[in-house]
């Protein structure tokens, strides 16, 4: 099995370094031909604005869209950012899932948190760590929320082979998301 990470910006080695743990040969992403060959793909946190920038100037728009219709993707923070179709503000998108997000929705970064969410398909609660994290205000036409904070705060949410997460389990030492991902990959979801 061979995953990517998207490489542009953002907390990507994190990524890479969980992947290795868990024995997976790992591709960093920053050219369309990146792509080829692979089974799966993880867009990291960060900033979404940048990504979407650098996404564009690399021409990896088109191919990220056509890569994620025949395989799973995984956004965490910024990643489930540039995954969504609606933010209502005016950024690089690649609109795959249609879930509605809302940036920077617990404050700023001295405002960062964790806590332990119940999520959906997992054992116990994972320890999620939020940073300048997004909110899921709705999912719709097969996405389906897996994560709640104890408010109901909408933090996961999955729809086949893709996977979105406000938190970031690369920064944890719990790789059980890592563990799930690679289990849709491993069934060959939107494959
Ligand atoms: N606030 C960032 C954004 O809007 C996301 C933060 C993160 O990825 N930790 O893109």
């Amino acid at each position: 099995m061979k995953i990517g990470v998207l490489a542009l910006q953002g907390a990507f080695i994190e990524h890479i370094a969980m992947l290795h743990r868990l024995g997976v040969e790992v591709v960093e992403v920053r050219l369309p031909e990146h792509l080829d060959g692979l089974d799966g793909l993880i867009i990291p946190g960060g900033e979404s604005t940048t990504i979407g920038k650098l996404a564009e100037m690399y021409g990896l728009m088109e191919p990220l869209r056509a890569f994620a219709a025949a395989h799973p993707v995984w956004g965490t923070c910024a990643g489930m950012i540039f995954m969504a179709k609606e933010i209502g503000l005016s950024q690089p998108l690649l609109g795959l899932m249609d879930i509605v997000v809302e940036r920077n929705a617990f404050g700023r970064q001295v405002d960062s948190f964790t806590t332990h969410v119940t999520i959906t398909g997992l054992d116990a609660p994972f320890p999620a760590l939020f940073i300048r994290a997004p909110r899921l205000i709705e999912a719709r036409n097969g996405a389906q929320i897996i994560a709640r904070l104890a408010d109901g705060t909408a933090v996961a949410a999955q729809e086949n082979g893709w996977l979105v997460t406000s938190f970031h389990p690369e920064l944890t030492n719990d790789p059980r998301l890592h563990q799930y991902f690679l289990s849709l990959v491993k069934q060959g979801q939107n494959v």
